[in-house]
């Protein structure tokens, strides 16, 4: 057998239609931008591999930091052990978060990250001995996919058949804004008030609200402004609601900043990190909250301890790769290639917006994202494949969501890669308009 049909035998895909999804690309290597599949064609990855590239793939310094942990420490459990690489990450972590944030919890995952920060907000109301019980999550929000995760993202669409099984959450809206919106304000306080009204109706039984900062990413990249997000963290704190953060997408550099909250004044209880932290190289993650929720779980009998853990917590090879990955943000001065990124994102996303193939452009660090003015489609519909086979037959691996194109590189990709990709867009776009008169 071919090692394609190999695949096919025994693989099973996330988030795959195994019956009319198209075979799966086999991948050889990867370097920078690019990815090389069997026959030598190369594709850009503009999507950074599912948002957790950073700095290019198989980056040599992440790659040497790794061979030189692998042969020192590959491995020990976290409890009753710990070692230098998690020492160290957690140090530069907190140093770099806002000062109130200083405890570090080591995790494998996005979904695991939001669990912790769930359990730990759950807990601490329940080591004080006061009765809060309710969450809040935004309309559309993504968290992951195990239970906890998934009853946030309720809303997303994406959980039919697990609905039964899913705790209560209040959903509030989204204030999502693009380039050039009038009703921002207007569509801020609609939700404001909302909120204040499940305030007033059962604040003293809410313990957190969960929200991603600035980008909601599976929803389609829906952002909002950092106002609203200060006013949000206002009414929990007033209101005695911890407030998390889901930055596993945003984090590390992606909304322009290193974290999404530096945007803004106030600061959350909870950060939850992922997906860029190594720089795409492993499975880790942290959730990093303050001392006042630290302090809570502190006692002399365990009842009070967190009786969470995951197997590869604090992973030596991960942290490794998160301290190698954070050193290249000075290194290669990568705050001067996301500004690059950005500002061509604004210029060609309104070039685009003006040639009326697509509506709502809106830019975000280095995140870009349009709706296509095509009929309204859902993650997974004919036109978001159609796109997606067009865009990795002219060498992008470009994956919509429903009819949301966004682009999100690694931060090393060039401006010409980048303008190539944009041209590519207009291509295909344009050609699809054409199909359909
Ligand atoms: C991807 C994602 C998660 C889940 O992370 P996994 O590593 O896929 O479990 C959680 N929250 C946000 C905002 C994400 O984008």
């Amino acid at each position: 057998m071919s090692l394609s049909q190999t695949n096919k035998a025994y693989i099973w895909h996330p988030f795959t239609q195994q019956k009319t999804a198209a075979d799966a690309i086999i991948i050889t290597h990867g370097k920078a931008t690019s990815l090389f599949d069997a026959v030598g064609k190369e594709y850009l990855d503009l999507i950074s591999s599912w948002w957790v590239n950073l700095h290019g793939h198989s980056h040599p310094k992440i790659a040497a930091a790794l061979q030189k942990q692998a042969e020192t420490l590959e491995h020990v459990m976290f409890a009753g052990f710990t070692h230098e690489p998690a020492i160290k990450f957690a140090q530069q972590l907190v140093e770099l978060l806002p000062a109130s944030l200083q405890r570090v919890f080591y995790s494998d995952n996005g979904s695991t990250a939001v669990e912790v920060a769930v359990k730990m907000a759950l807990q601490y109301w329940h080591n004080k001995g006061i009765n809060k019980k309710r969450l809040i999550a935004f309309e559309g929000a993504y968290h992951g996919d195990t239970f906890g995760a998934m009853s946030l993202g309720k809303s997303s669409g994406f959980y039919g058949p697990f609905i039964d099984y899913l705790f209560e959450v209040d959903f509030l809206d989204y204030p999502q804004t693009w380039i050039n919106d009038q009703d921002v304000a207007a569509k801020e306080a609609k939700i404001l008030a909302q909120f204040d009204q499940l305030i007033a109706q059962r604040g003293h039984e809410i313990a957190a609200l969960i929200i991603e900062p600035l980008v909601q990413g599976s929803a389609g990249m829906r952002m909002c402004r950092p106002e609203f997000l200060d006013a949000v963290i206002q009414r929990c704190y007033a209101n005695d609601i911890l407030v998390i953060y889901d930055e596993v997408m945003t984090g590390f550099g992606r909304t322009g900043t290193l974290f999404a909250c530096q945007q803004q004044k106030e600061i959350p209880d909870f950060v939850c990190l992922s997906k860029g932290i190594t720089g795409g190289f492993l499975p880790l993650a942290a959730t990093v909250t303050s001392e006042k929720i630290y302090e809570s779980f502190l006692s002399h009998t365990f009842d009070k301890a967190f009786t969470h853990g995951h197997s590869y917590t604090a992973n030596p090879l991960g942290c490794a790769a998160a301290i190698a990955s954070l050193a290249l943000f000075t290194e290669e001065q990568t705050f001067e290639k996301i500004d690059m990124i950005h500002q061509l994102h604004k210029e060609r996303v309104t070039k685009l917006q003006a040639s009326g193939l697509v509506q709502h452009g809106r830019v975000c660090g280095t995140i870009a994202a349009m709706d296509v003015n095509l009929a309204q489609t859902q993650y997974g519909s004919p036109l978001s494949q159609l796109l997606r086979q067009a865009f990795l037959e002219e060498g992008l691996n470009l994956r919509p969501l429903g009819n949301v194109v966004y682009l999100m590189p690694p931060y090393c990709i060039t401006s010409q890669q980048l303008h190539y990709a944009y041209d590519v867009v207009e291509k295909v776009l344009s050609s699809c308009y054409e199909g359909l008169k």
